[in-house]
């Protein structure tokens, strides 16, 4: 039996970055940057306003205030995305709209609130007038206007190979008029479940059957953390069957299997990963899910890495998460893994006697007073996935801790943030 820490780092050693490849920036949500983003153009492209009102020359505004008002012509009036041809002289003004291009000859806009203008009709784009305004608060150079390149620079480098893309990077490759863009591709993780005893949802359920709701949460899960699930659904005990069906699954970048590696005379995942390929190791030191195989399987010149989830509902989730999900992570550029780990009051005593191996049981965190506290979420056994459902996180009670009581911080790994009605059962 190895430490969760080392079936990690052995899991994590077989897994490498997968290639890049080139996808419409809606679609690249969430991915790895595979390329540095230089910027063609700078952003703004040119001096404009950030207020809906009247650029002109400070200079034209000595002393103005709403007791002494200073009066300009009024020579034009601008809308956002046209271009004034004419030029701000002392003493003129031209009405202008927020994004506008600052005319030439104007170096600050006042915005409406500090004038006293007549009344104006919509809609506005671009046209010479003649009317006046007054200016009631002096204006300084360069007051209310955006600098051209104030937010990207001509060539500057504006995102870095290796970032994920979250809505805001999406939106800066769109302000550069990118359309696509250079990601590392998603992993295709397939699932396959294994057992005489499962049903498909939406069949009949024989006595003695349970439905596969394992190939339904992994799956769920590699969706979640960005693979590609590639469902093969289940597999009887027989080895023809099993192999069969992990062979359907040797086109993916890994193969997920539940089931089958414990030591039950009909648990044969193990032996199908000796025989097609090579078994690492087959047990990790953790509470729950110590049954896990994983190896890889050959495919020619491939080799698919394999994790062998325990069967039990729970178990397989929380060695997804342990595990698998990190291996997504890698394969797509991802250098952070780990889930946020943080310290909660324990809010129950939670018991570990005797046994060496370190505990995840299910919990919930919720914050009072600017503190975390945990509560388990019931009996822990590994079958209760309810317990799982009920969970917003889970306990590292580490391998040499017995009890841990009321009141005693301990660390928890987030699985999300959410607190109370948004998940599980009630
Ligand atoms: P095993 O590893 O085959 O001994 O399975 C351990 C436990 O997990 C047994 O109670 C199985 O019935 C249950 N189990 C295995 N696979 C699934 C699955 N796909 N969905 C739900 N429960 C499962
Ligand atoms: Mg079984």
């Amino acid at each position: 039996m190895i430490s969760v820490d080392e079936a990690l780092q052995r899991i994590l050693s077989y897994v490498s970055v997968l290639e890049p490849e080139e996808k419409p920036i809606p679609e690249a949500l969430s991915q790895v940057l595979a390329e540095d983003v230089i910027a063609p153009f700078s952003i703004p492209p040119l001096d404009n306003s950030a207020m809906d009102g009247y650029a002109l020359q400070a200079a034209s505004t000595p002393g103005a205030s709403p007791s002494a008002p200073v009066e300009l012509r009024v020579v034009g009036e601008l809308a956002a995305g046209y271009v004034f041809e004419g030029e701000v002289t002392p003493n003129t003004a031209v009405r202008i709209m927020t994004g506008a291009p600052v005319p030439k000859g104007a170096d600050a806009v006042v915005p409406f609130e500090e004038t006293e203008e007549a009344v104006h009709k919509a809609p506005m784009t671009v046209r010479h007038i003649d009317e006046m305004v007054r200016i009631l608060r002096e204006a300084r150079p360069g007051s209310n206007i955006r600098r051209a390149g104030e937010d990207i620079r001509e060539g500057q480098r504006v995102l870095t190979k290796g970032v994920v893309l979250r809505p805001a990077e999406i939106g800066v490759l769109a302000s550069i008029g990118r359309t696509t863009v250079k990601v590392i591709r998603r992993p295709v993780v397939a699932v396959l479940s294994t057992g005489d005893e499962l049903v498909e949802v939406g069949q009949p359920l024989p006595p003695g059957h349970i439905y596969d709701s394992n190939v339904y949460s992994l799956a769920a899960l590699i969706e979640r953390y960005g693979g590609i699930p590639k469902v093969l659904g289940i597999a009887p005990d027989t080895l023809e069957a099993l192999v069969d069906k992990i062979h359907q699954g040797l086109d993916a970048d890994m193969l997920l299997t539940s089931a089958g590696v414990s030591r039950g005379d009909y648990d044969m995942v193990k032996d199908v990963l000796a025989r097609e390929g090579e078994i690492d190791f087959w047990t990790a030191a953790m509470k729950p899910g110590k049954p896990l195989a994983f190896g890889f399987f050959r495919s020619g010149q491939r080799r698919i890495p394999h994790i062998g989830l325990p069967g039990n509902p729970v178990s397989s989730m929380v060695s997804f998460e342990l595990f698998a999900r990190p291996a997504i992570f890698k394969m797509m550029g991802k250098t952070h893994w780990q889930k946020p780990a943080i310290r909660a009051i324990a809010k129950e005593r939670i018991v570990n006697r005797d046994d060496p191996r370190r505990y995840f049981a299910r919990c919930v965190v919720t914050e009072e007073g600017g503190r975390y506290y945990a509560s388990l979420t019931g009996p822990q056994g590994s079958g209760i996935l309810s317990s799982m459902a009920a969970a917003n996180a889970l306990t590292i009670i580490p391998e040499d801790v017995d009890v841990v009581e009321p009141g005693e911080e301990i660390t928890v790994m987030m699985l999300d943030w959410s607190q109370g009605e948004e998940w599980g059962t009630a």
